[in-house]
């Protein structure tokens, strides 16, 4: 078969090509991979996108993902053929990306300080499993069914593991959690645990837990279902094409996310990238990634705070030394990525290169906000009725600043991600029974 889709190494000296059924992470010289495709997609597609938000009976049109399936056909099946999709394309009875859509949230435009008009903020923590990831692990596992994968593997903090077990126990698959012991609230893991998922307590962070399940899923014939799996890229990309449909497609002059592990950037850059290439943007919107200050790499060598050396894609051709002696420098001085947002207390982003391309399309600015800060965007969010965790809370917290310093300017029009439901009860329990924090609402007698 004439492969219409295939896998292709992202580096510009290197780009190693890969047939789609390949199930490697990275290429041979460990330089991260894109999906692509040889066809462009008809902008005539913009109408039928839209027309399938009326589903018809079909859970593949009511999906956020797989309503869009012409732009990530991986699969390479006829997308008109519900039986065709009913066999290859996983999905969770339609769910994942049903509910996700910008809106304007007031009082959150009152804190940032910019028009109501202005600001379009889309919860993702509507998804089945609690947050974005179940765009990218639809995707994922989608791929894992192609290449008749038995077991799925990855390393979480909590949201990838719901996401994962999720759809592993859906399609009959098995999963297995790589964590680090004894630093998750047993409550951020309840989900895989109820999904059926074998949870594997690794010595460490979140970074060291990520690198021991692509170890094992090397050794052992793993799926590695972690965003840097190219797949969940594919599918992420449904969280900007969501946004953009609500706008007419008319781009924002921003698009505004947390930074974990940098999927969301990579994914988010790589749509754009397409729909531009495509003709079916003519703006590009800036991506903002806000980082917590206890997790900052990405904060800290795009904006040339270490080695006084500003981290750029450079054309393909990123300072990858500067990266090792950035973590090195983290290993001597003993320090590890803290922040009481687990979402995203990532050291190591496994997707920072991609991430580092997304940046250099969009013209793409960095910065990182506190802890305090972020329960303050979190609280506020909640003002407005809708619920999102504390790594979301970066998204408020982190435009308000933008837009203080003067980067974001009044009158642009911006659109944030929320990427997840609370899953850590206590943080608003605790947050409102302080009075000295800014929303505070404690209760009385
Ligand atoms: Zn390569």
């Amino acid at each position: 078969m004439q492969e219409n889709a295939y896998l292709k190494c992202i580096g510009m000296d290197c780009g190693l090509e890969y047939p789609i059924s390949a199930t490697r992470v990275e290429c041979e010289n460990g330089h991260l991979l894109d999906v692509k495709y040889k066809e462009k997609p008809s902008e005539s597609l913009k109408e039928k996108f839209l027309s399938r938000r009326n589903p018809e009976g079909s859970i593949f049109n009511e999906s956020g993902v797989w309503r869009f399936r012409e732009l990530l056909n991986f699969c390479q099946i006829d997308t008109e053929s519900f039986d065709e999709c009913a066999k290859s394309l996983v999905s969770l009875d339609g769910a994942e990306g049903r509910q996700s859509k910008p809106y304007h949230m007031s009082k959150v435009a009152d804190f940032v300080q910019i028009s109501q008009e202005g600001l379009w903020l889309q919860p993702e923590g509507y998804n089945p499993s609690g947050s974005f990831k179940d765009n990218g692990m639809a995707a994922a596992v989608t791929h894992a069914k192609l290449v008749n994968a038995k077991r799925i593997v990855c390393a979480s903090t909590g949201n990838t593991s719901a996401s994962a077990g999720m759809y592993a126990a859906n399609e009959g698959i098995e999963c297995d959690v790589y964590i680090p012991s004894g630093q998750i609230a047993p409550g951020k893991l309840s989900q895989a645990y109820q999904f059926g998922a074998q949870i594997v307590e690794v010595d460490g962070n979140f970074d060291d837990a990520l690198a021991k399940s692509l170890d094992e899923a090397k050794q052992s014939n793993g799926y590695t279902v972690n965003s840097v799996n190219p797949f969940r890229i594919e599918g992420q990309k449904t969280i900007p094409y969501r946004s953009l449909e609500y706008l007419n497609w008319d781009a924002p002059d921003w698009i505004v996310y947390p930074g974990g592990a940098l999927g969301n950037t990579s994914s988010c850059g790589k749509a754009l990238m397409e729909l531009h290439e495509w003709g079916w943007i003519k703006k590009i919107p800036r991506i903002a990634v806000i980082n917590a200050e206890g997790a900052s790499t990405l904060s800290d060598l795009y904006n040339g705070k270490f080695n006084g050396e500003e981290l750029r894609w450079n054309k393909g051709k990123p300072n990858t030394e500067l990266i090792k002696n950035y973590y090195s420098d983290l290993d001597e001085k003993g320090i590890r990525p803290k922040t009481k947002a687990t979402a995203i207390q990532i050291g190591r982003p496994a997707n920072l290169v991609k991430a580092l391309r997304a940046l250099d399309f969009t013209n793409g600015v960095v910065t990182s906000v506190s802890d305090s800060e972020m329960l303050d965007g979190m609280a506020v969010v909640g003002l407005n009725g809708f619920d999102c965790e504390m790594a979301s809370g970066a998204v408020p917290a982190g435009i308000k600043k933008l837009i203080e310093e003067g980067t974001i300017k009044k009158d642009d029009v911006v659109v944030g991600i929320l990427t997840g439901r609370q899953k850590d009860a206590m943080l608003p329990v605790d947050y409102h029974n302080n009075p000295s924090n800014r929303f505070a609402r404690p209760p009385k007698n």
